[in-house]
This record gives structure tokens, C-alpha cells and sequence, in this order.
């Protein structure tokens, strides 16, 4: 058995270098696969022996005329929808903006299992801002660094269940 990972978050917050890390070398082949639309990219994702799917919510960075607040919102439903476990990254170094508290609604309203990451956690400025995290009210964050490889044990442990 296997499950969907879904990573989901405002801009900029890492979602696609941790993408590219799950997928590994498989990433150049990703876009081409039948069945992976426009703003969703999916690919086989994996941390040591867990085997998964993961998505990333890719259209966020697309040029359109469509508000990104709305886009947002419809590209993370969609994710929702299609995912078993939803990773919700917010940036460790700038800590909570608006913008993740809006995520952080939607999140509840869709009833989605979330698991709380705090990226690009690996400077000193994230020992404040992960507090921050703590009051999303989403449970305890996994302080990570996407782009050293940092906080991927932790990522495994809270995923092991699901696979
Ligand atoms: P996305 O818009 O959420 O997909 O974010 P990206 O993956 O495109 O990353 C946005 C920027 O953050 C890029 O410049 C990345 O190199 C950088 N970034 C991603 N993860 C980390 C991290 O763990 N630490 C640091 N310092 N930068 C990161
Ligand atoms: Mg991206």
C-alpha cells in the first residue's frame, strides 16, 4: 500500500526543492507522465524505504490573471482532495505570514490531515520563528532545511504509518 503526499503552501516557502528531493533523479520524466495536469506536478516520492506519492502545487508560480489568493485556495482544495497527507511548509525564516494563516484555514475547513514543516530551518533565525508555528494550532512543527537535507528523519518517522 501506498499513499499521496501533497505539498502545500504559500510561494516561495521551498515546496518544489523539497519536491525535487523526494523525487530524486526521477524528476526530469515527472512532466512528462499521462495524468499530471497544468498547476498539479506529481511524482514518486521516497525517503529511505517509504515509498509514496507526492504532489506539488506547482501553478502557484504560473503567470495568470487569476488573484493568487485564489488560486491558492482552488490549487490547495485540489491537492486536498487528492491527497491522503498534506505537508503544510511555512518559511522557519521569516516565520507566520497572513498568507499561511489563510493555508492554515483552509487546511481546517477541508478537514485535511496535515503534518506542520517549518523549512529552511537550518539558521539560527528559526529558533524563534518555529514558536511562531506552534500557534498555527496544526500540531508540533518538523523543523527541516528542503534544500541541506535537514529534518528528513523526522519526515520519516511521521509518514511510517501511513505507508
Ligand atoms: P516554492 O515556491 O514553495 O516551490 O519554493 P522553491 O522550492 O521554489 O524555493 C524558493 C526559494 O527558497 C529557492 O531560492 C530555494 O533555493 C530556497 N529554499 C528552499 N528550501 C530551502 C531551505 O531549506 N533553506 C534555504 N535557506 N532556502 C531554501
Ligand atoms: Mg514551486
Amino acid at each position: 500500500m501506498t499513499f499521496t503526499l501533497a505539498l502545500v503552501g504559500r510561494p516561495n516557502v521551498g515546496k518544489s526543492t523539497l519536491f525535487n528531493r523526494l523525487v530524486g533523479k526521477k524528476l526530469a520524466l515527472v512532466d512528462d507522465q499521462p495524468g499530471v495536469t497544468r498547476d498539479l506536478r506529481e511524482g514518486p516520492g521516497r525517503i529511505a524505504d517509504i515509498k509514496f506519492t507526492v504532489i506539488d502545487t506547482a501553478g502557484l508560480e504560473m503567470a495568470t490573471d487569476e488573484s493568487l489568493q485564489g488560486r491558492m485556495r482552488k490549487l490547495t482544495e485540489r491537492a486536498v482532495e487528492m491527497a491522503d497527507v498534506c505537508l503544510f511548509m511555512i518559511d522557519a525564516r521569516v516565520g507566520v505570514l497572513p498568507a499561511d494563516r489563510v493555508f492554515a484555514d483552509i487546511l481546517r475547513k477541508k478537514n485535511a490531515h496535515v503534518i506542520l514543516a517549518a523549512n529552511k530551518g537550518e539558521g539560527k533565525a528559526a529558533d524563534v520563528t518555529i514558536l511562531e508555528a506552534y500557534a498555527l494550532g496544526l500540531g508540533e512543527p518538523i523543523r527541516m532545511s528542503a534544500e541541506h537535507g535537514e529534518g528528513m528523519g523526522e519526515l520519516m518517522d511521521v509518514l511510517r504509518p501511513l505507508s
